[in-house]
């Protein structure tokens, strides 16, 4: 830890009231290359502290007015100036003074008539101190500066942000004038994606870039430092380029992602010329570092946004599609009206619901007679069409909204009739046969030329003891009644 201290760097303010002693110190000191300033009373040294700010103090310990201690007391108190090593001078060696010295914050003491060589090793000691001290605070503000920049970076999942925080970050971290991040692809093409420019500095122009062929040699991580005084081993180009910026310093910095070169990094110092120090350096790289790491995420959760979004898209198109698939699942699609699935759930409720009214229900099976002819000699498009055509007519002939007509299969429909006895089923069925027979759609299989229906009708009172499948038998059974007596007629099997 023998740091070799240069007196020249460091300024001494010597206090003391008696002229005769300020002489021999200034013979002492100022033979060692230390800047020197005096004051001859506590006043006066407080003024100097202000307007020199030394890097150390030689105070006197017995002065008029303001003495030694009052002086140290004060500048203890004052935060700006209380890392100041203060060393006492003192002709007195009693406990009691040297005690109250240090409590008011001297470092050491020095006792007249003083001995050089004690002297300056207590200087030189306390400066070395003070110097550590210095650069530990130093470290340790840069290194709370770094995980602040650090933080910003990785706190932040836009690229545009997370290249903003990078290029702030170092022009704070460095004193820069300019800092500017550039996308390179292939070495190629340049484009500028983040620039801070402290006041007075103009923005960088990208025409020098497009030019800039140097990119390509870019494969790993790399970081060069150009300084345009030497400017000896800088080619024509980087001498131009400097040039035309007005850069004193520049430091390029290559970007990688996943190993791959995507950019640089260019930290400008344009008022004077910039010693990249290798602790500057590694902090740099650690900033480098995180960026990328950033800028990998970032491009991630892009990417994560881009699949959620996807997965959002699909989700509400399958949501549509389920929606279409349930109301599909109850309709009949090429009859356009409700299907078997439905008929079933609808007679249930009907019959549920007029069990406790102790009402009628009817229901009346249609099939279309001859219609395995029809599909043979019309084809299967055209008895597609008339299915449709016998479903619209069952559709449009029923009359209260609680009637319900559905495909049950096939060419057979049902047609669900609530509070309907069988005199008012008898009336719909009738109703149905002449809307049928109007239609006149041609079939020449049939006995009359023209699609006609046959109709099974039933009719119950829901109780306890009967089931709704009751009721679709004996619909069936008289259906197949009508078909056996010689078709397009309505036959009925109830009682009521
Ligand atoms: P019946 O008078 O005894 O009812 O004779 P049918 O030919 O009408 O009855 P069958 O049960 O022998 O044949 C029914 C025919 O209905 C068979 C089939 O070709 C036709 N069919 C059933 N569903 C469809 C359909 O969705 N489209 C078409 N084009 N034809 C259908
Ligand atoms: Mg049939
Ligand atoms: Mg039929």
């Amino acid at each position: 830890m023998n740091t070799i201290i240069d007196p020249s760097n460091f300024l001494l303010l010597i206090v003391d009231d008696v002229s005769a002693n300020l002489k021999v110190l200034h013979g002492i000191l100022s033979l060692e290359g230390y800047q020197i300033s005096f004051a001859n009373n506590g006043k006066q040294a407080l003024e100097r502290v202000e307007n020199i700010e030394p890097d150390l103090i030689l105070l006197d310990l017995m002065m008029p007015e303001i003495d030694g201690f009052e002086v140290a007391e004060i500048l203890a108190k004052n935060p700006k100036y209380q890392d100041i090593p203060i060393i006492f001078l003192t002709a007195s060696q009693e406990k009691e003074h040297l005690t109250q010295a240090f409590e008011k914050g001297a470092v050491d003491y020095i006792t007249k008539p003083f001995n050089k060589q004690e002297l300056l090793a207590r200087i030189k000691t306390h400066l070395q101190l003070k110097h550590y001290r210095d650069c530990l605070s130093y470290q340790i503000q840069q290194e709370k500066l770094i995980s602040q920049i650090t933080l910003d970076i990785l706190g932040e999942f836009s690229l545009e942000n997370i290249l903003n925080n990078t290029v702030l970050g170092m022009q704070k971290l460095f004193q820069a004038n300019r800092v500017i991040i550039e996308t390179c692809q292939g070495g190629k093409y340049c484009q500028k994606v983040a620039e801070v420019i402290q006041d007075g500095y103009a923005s960088l122009s990208t025409e020098i870039l497009k030019d800039w062929v140097e990119f390509e040699p870019i494969k790993a991580q790399s970081i060069q430092v150009l300084d345009s005084h030497p400017s000896d081993n800088l080619n024509p180009l980087q001498k131009k380029r400097l040039t035309h910026w007005n850069v004193k310093t520049e430091l390029i910095a290559s970007l990688m992602i996943q190993d791959k070169f995507c950019g640089v990094l260019m930290i400008h110092h344009c008022a004077n010329s910039y010693q990249w120090s290798d602790s500057s350096l590694k902090s740099l790289q650690q900033i480098i570092q995180q960026t990328q790491i950033a800028i990998q995420q970032a491009k991630l959760y892009q990417e994560l946004e881009t699949v959620n979004q996807q997965l959002e898209k699909l989700y509400k198109q399958s949501e549509k599609f389920y929606k279409q698939l349930k109301s599909l699942d109850y309709y009949d699609e090429l009859a356009q009206i409700p299907n078997r699935r439905q008929f079933n759930l609808s007679i249930e409720q009907e019959w549920l619901r007029l069990r406790r009214d102790q009402q009628p229900l009817s229901l009346i099976m249609c099939d279309i007679d001859f219609f395995k002819q029809y599909n043979d000699i019309y084809g299967h498009l055209q008895a597609d069409d008339c299915l449709y055509q016998i479903a619209q007519t069952l559709k449009n002939t029923i009359k209260r909204p609680s009637d319900m007509v559905c495909r049950y299969g096939g060419e057979e429909f049902a047609v669900i009739l609530p509070n309907t006895n069988q005199n008012g089923a008898l009336e719909v069925a009738n109703s149905i046969q002449t809307a049928i027979t109007q239609h006149q759609i041609a079939h020449s299989h049939s006995p009359i030329g023209y699609i006609t229906l046959s109709m099974g009708l039933a009719t119950m009172i829901p109780s306890i003891d009967t089931k709704f499948e009751q009721l679709v038998q004996n619909a069936d059974d008289a259906l197949f009644l009508a078909k056996k007596q010689g078709r397009n007629q309505i036959a009925n099997l109830s009682s009521i």
